[in-house]
């Protein structure tokens, strides 16, 4: 309650003018003294035989002393400090309610900022402190999927979940059912308390209320018995109102993070799966063409690899006007050599010249084949007939250190080959320059193999 001091009223002008009046008008003396019977308006030699008390509802706050017609005097006076209290209980109020609105402001603007629960309840526990008196203050919140209430996780409401469950889950799920804010003073009078805890004694208990739903409580407590009043529970609850509205909001936040890093996380797995695929297929692809266009004996390009390569050589011959040069290769008496040392053998042997007819080419361009049984095919682009009988030498050289023992051969102990060669210009075409090198092939054979021969209009 507001305290009104007598003497300050009676210094104000407005008052001392109205007790002079009076004086005037009635025609007599005061003296006013405070509680204590110490002079504050007067004369101190005088003396009179009535003293009049001055007080309010709560506190005397002074003595009028004079004759008995001084009675509508202190009549005055006790309505003048009426008045002043009345004037200062209002002000009062208005201050309060001024606080408690700037109060609510505050913190309604902190919580507005936070983006995550915890943040929000730290908000509340700090600014409660401030206002209410509470040893513990805790979040409880539903669980959509259980639909049971789960202390909000903080190390030290771990503490409190242990120490009281009981008492503060009965009070809280009452709340929670009816959606209305409760105080109680003391838990052991109240028959929803669980007997058995001693860590509380006084809670108030408010719902978090969106939409006619309730998403939880958040529980003021005291570990003595407390006198929470309905102001305390007005305060609480509009700052509960505040909290729930952003308790959700930061739950669907969260949510909605969770989702969208999954989301992520789905994204990248199936990027890695994909690029997985990729890789697997680009080697599968790999190997597909190596099947495709490698002879899996000699591991020289086969016979269609020769065909397609043959064709772009062509082509590009007529486009550059080089010479392109062409040798058939065929291992003589074969036939022999497999019948008399086996087949098995005869891949060995057919491994070894496939590897000296590899060797003897560099250029790049350059393409050995396998182009059907014991016959190979060298492509050579830009050669000339010079060159490409060169290339022959060289091979006939290397087949002849190889020294494969070939005993039913007629023309030698090794195993030897015979070659046709042909160089086409660009006025030819590709079945006429083939034909060439096949036909100089059969004169080499004719001549009695081993050796090559250059193809030549006869
Ligand atoms: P020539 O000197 O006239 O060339 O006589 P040749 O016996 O070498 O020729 P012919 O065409 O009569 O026989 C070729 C033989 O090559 C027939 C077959 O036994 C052998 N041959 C063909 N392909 C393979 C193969 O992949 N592996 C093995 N081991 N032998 C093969
Ligand atoms: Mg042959
Ligand atoms: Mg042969």
């Amino acid at each position: 309650m507001p305290i009104v001091n007598l003497k300050k009223i009676l210094k104000k002008p407005e008052f001392q003018s109205v007790i002079e009046s009076l004086l005037i008008a009635l025609n007599t003396q005061i003296n006013i003294c405070d509680p204590e019977g110490n002079l504050i308006f007067g004369d101190p030699n005088l003396n009179f035989p009535k003293q009049f008390i001055i007080k309010t509802n709560y506190q005397i706050i002074g003595w009028l002393k004079g004759g008995e017609e001084a009675l509508p005097l202190a009549k005055f006076l006790n309505y003048a400090v009426k008045q002043e209290l009345d004037k200062k209980s209002l002000a009062e109020e208005t201050l309060d309610k001024y606080t408690e609105i700037n109060f609510l402001y505050d913190v309604s603007e902190k919580i507005s900022r936070c983006l995550k629960v915890e943040e929000i309840v730290g908000v509340i526990i700090n600014e409660v402190n401030q206002i209410i008196e509470a040893t513990d203050i805790t979040v409880m919140l539903l669980n959509p999927e259980t639909q049971i209430l789960e202390f909000f996780p903080s190390s030290f409401q771990d503490m409190i979940y242990q120490a009281n469950r009981s008492a503060k889950i009965g009070i809280a799920n009452y709340v929670l059912e009816s959606g209305k804010a409760e105080i109680v003073n003391d838990v052991f009078k109240d028959s929803r308390y669980i007997q058995g805890s001693t860590r509380f004694r006084s809670l108030i208990c408010a719902p978090l209320n969106i939409n006619n739903r309730t998403i939880g409580v958040i529980n003021i407590s005291h570990h003595k018995p407390m006198k929470y009043s309905s102001e305390d529970l007005k305060l609480f609850t509009a700052l509960t109102s505040q909290a729930a509205a952003s308790i959700q909001t930061a739950q669907y936040y969260a949510q909605l993070k969770e989702y969208s890093q999954t989301l992520e996380q789905k994204v990248q797995e199936r990027t890695l799966e994909l690029e997985h695929t990729k890789k697997d297929l680009e080697k599968l692809n790999k190997e597909l063409h190596i099947l495709a266009t490698v002879d899996q004996l000699t591991q020289l390009a086969n016979r269609r690899q020769f065909d397609q390569s043959l064709q772009s050589e062509w082509k590009r011959m007529s486009r550059t006007n080089k010479p392109l040069s062409f040798i058939l290769c065929d291992i003589d008496y074969f036939k022999k050599y497999n019948d008399h040392y086996g087949h098995p053998e005869g891949d060995r042997c057919l491994k070894q010249v496939a590897k000296v007819l590899q060797e003897s080419v560099s250029r790049c361009g350059d393409l050995v084949a396998r182009y059907g049984g014991e016959e190979f095919a060298l492509i050579l682009p830009n050669t000339s007939d010079w060159g490409a009988l060169k290339i022959a030498q060289d091979i006939q050289a290397a087949v002849a250190d190889l020294k494969i023992p070939h005993c039913v051969s007629q023309v030698s102990e090794y195993v030897t080959v015979s070659m046709g060669i042909a160089t086409a210009g660009p006025e030819e075409n590709l079945e006429a320059f083939i034909k060439k090198a096949d036909i100089a092939l059969y004169r080499a054979k004719e001549g009695g193999r081993d050796q090559y021969c250059f193809y030549e209009n006869r």
